[in-house]
């Protein structure tokens, strides 16, 4: 009886975060666009001190949807995959400081334009670079798929970079490009004027950066190809909010008033640990994003693990049909398709699959659950199975010659004894799971592996946030090899060996 207590909390907990999860996330009064950004790209966009998006483009978006009657919901995804989601339906627009050209004008329609920019270098203050043609041959970090990475890309039409020895390192986000540059991997990072202004406001010790005039472009919405009725929509609400003052209350917020934050030093070694570690966790609130990324992790790993317990029990369950019944039965097929696929593939694919195809980019948390709960359930199931295959055949047919039914036995005399034979495998698998959850990171999740991404993004700053995950995934493992341990020996009071 306490055991079915036991186990319906746990079933009406996992059902409760799930609907939750579904609740948060459907609201229909509104008419909601969901619009997709790259929140790697100050003053554009960027994670606030609250872990939310925020930025100018977000702000521009807000206000426009204030005027034409429109809920906005922000995706945040790699800059790469934006115009591809427009494409497949997944995204409704782009506010991303995405610049028009020839180019994405064949896959998306874009707004009229709302800002211009131009290209800027940044470079080490001792090492000062003069003009683009400079970098010529040398190492250049750039945002993968922007219009930094085309304008350096050593090309048969590239006038200006036509030396091929020239190096171009490709990163997702444009900090990680200036991490690469302060570690001296590279001579320069070539991004846009905006962001290369922030990053340097940011690193003012060291870094400084040319802005290249003649590289002019304008930055605007983009939608799917054909999508008229939201495009109109889009222009009409920039051009009321140019006319009636609020685009210009924007650009003086995000763009004119930006601050950062700035950094204490010191000679004393000791001291500087002191202020960098201040200035990562506390001052930007990297701290705050921790915590919001370990209860992420946490809650998406113990849902993962409830359910592939469930899944786990199930198919073992399936599987067993055919050492029964001595043959292959309908039921212990399906069992094994199941888990020869899931084991078969790599989870991260499970993920998107899961997130991009069978969600359509909604819905994340439940994608991860689901995910992570399936692919656990067949390594479950696995460990089960041989937890059953271990009691003796004596067993159950002492079982069955006592009067009980087959599944009377299984439940009061096989199980309990194969859980305890599989309790050290499954115990591997959540600790195995609770670690896979790092990946979630790739379907906009914020958990605690996305925290340090964002950190290292807001700060520069690599070594103090991966080390202090690395210490809270190592604590949670240990906690959890403690608790397992616990509950294992309390399985095994009982026994004489
Ligand atoms: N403006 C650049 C482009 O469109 C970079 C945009 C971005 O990285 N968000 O390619």
């Amino acid at each position: 009886m306490k055991r079915k207590t036991r186990l319906i909390c746990i079933f009406a907990l996992l059902i409760c975060f799930i609907i939750g999860g579904c609740a948060s996330q459907t609201d229909e009064e509104k008419k909601i666009i969901k619009v997709g950004t790259n929140a790697e790209f100050p003053p554009f966009e960027y994670i606030n001190d609250e872990g939310e998006v925020d930025g100018f483009d977000m702000a521009i978006m807000r206000a426009i949807g204030e005027e034409m009657g429109y809920e906005i919901d922000i995706v945040n995804m790699e800059f790469k995959s934006l115009a591809a989601s427009l494409k497949t339906g997944a995204l409704d627009a782009v506010a991303a400081g995405m610049t028009v050209t020839e180019e994405r004008k064949q896959t998306v329609d874009f707004s009229n334009s709302y800002y211009g920019a131009v290209q800027s270098i940044v470079f080490k203050k001792d090492r000062a670079v003069n003009s683009l043609a400079e970098l010529n041959g040398k190492k250049i970090a750039v945002q993968e798929g922007t219009t930094g990475d085309i304008l350096v890309t050593p090309a048969e039409d590239n006038e200006v970079i036509t030396d091929s020895s020239t190096e171009v390192k490709r990163f997702k986000k444009g900090a990680d490009a200036i991490v690469e540059l302060k570690n001296g991997g590279v001579d320069a990072v070539v991004i846009d004027s905006s962001p290369a202004h922030s990053f340097v406001a940011a690193n003012q010790e060291d870094l400084t950066y040319l802005d290249l005039s003649d590289t002019e472009e304008f930055y605007a919405i983009a939608v799917g190809k054909g999508n008229q009725e939201l495009l109109d929509d889009i222009n009409e609400g920039l051009e009321r909010i140019q006319n009636n003052g609020v685009f210009d209350q924007i650009v003086d917020q995000y763009i004119n008033g930006n601050t950062v934050n700035v950094r204490q030093t010191s000679n004393n070694p000791i001291m500087q640990i002191i202020y960098d570690c201040k200035y990562v966790f506390i001052d930007t609130n990297g701290y705050q994003l921790l915590l919001q990324g370990l209860g992420v992790t946490i809650g998406i790993s113990f849902a993962a693990v409830c359910l592939g317990i469930i899944l786990g029990f199930v198919i073992a369950l399936m599987k067993l049909t055919e050492t029964r019944k001595k043959r292959k039965t309908v039921l212990s097929v399906i069992a094994n398709i199941y888990i020869n696929i899931l084991r078969g593939t790599p989870v991260m694919v499970q993920l998107l699959i899961m997130y991009m195809i069978v969600f359509r980019s909604n819905m994340a948390y439940l994608a991860a659950i689901l995910t992570f709960g399936i692919n656990s359930g067949a390594y479950v199931a696995e460990n089960i199975r041989a937890g059953i295959m271990a009691v003796d055949n004596g067993q159950m047919e002492g079982g069955r010659s006592l009067g009980f039914t087959y599944a009377q036995t299984m439940r009061y005399i096989i199980l309990p004894q194969a859980i305890k034979n599989a309790f050290p495998a499954l115990g591997n698998e959540f600790i195995t799971l609770l670690k896979e959850t790092s990946i979630v990171g790739y379907v906009a999740i914020q958990d605690l592996t996305k925290a340090a991404d964002f950190i290292i993004s807001r700060t520069y700053e690599a070594f103090y946030p991966l080390i202090a995950i690395a210490i809270i995934y190592f604590i949670l493992v240990w906690g959890l090899t403690q608790l397992l341990a616990v509950v294992e020996r309390r399985m095994r009071q009982s026994d004489l060996r």
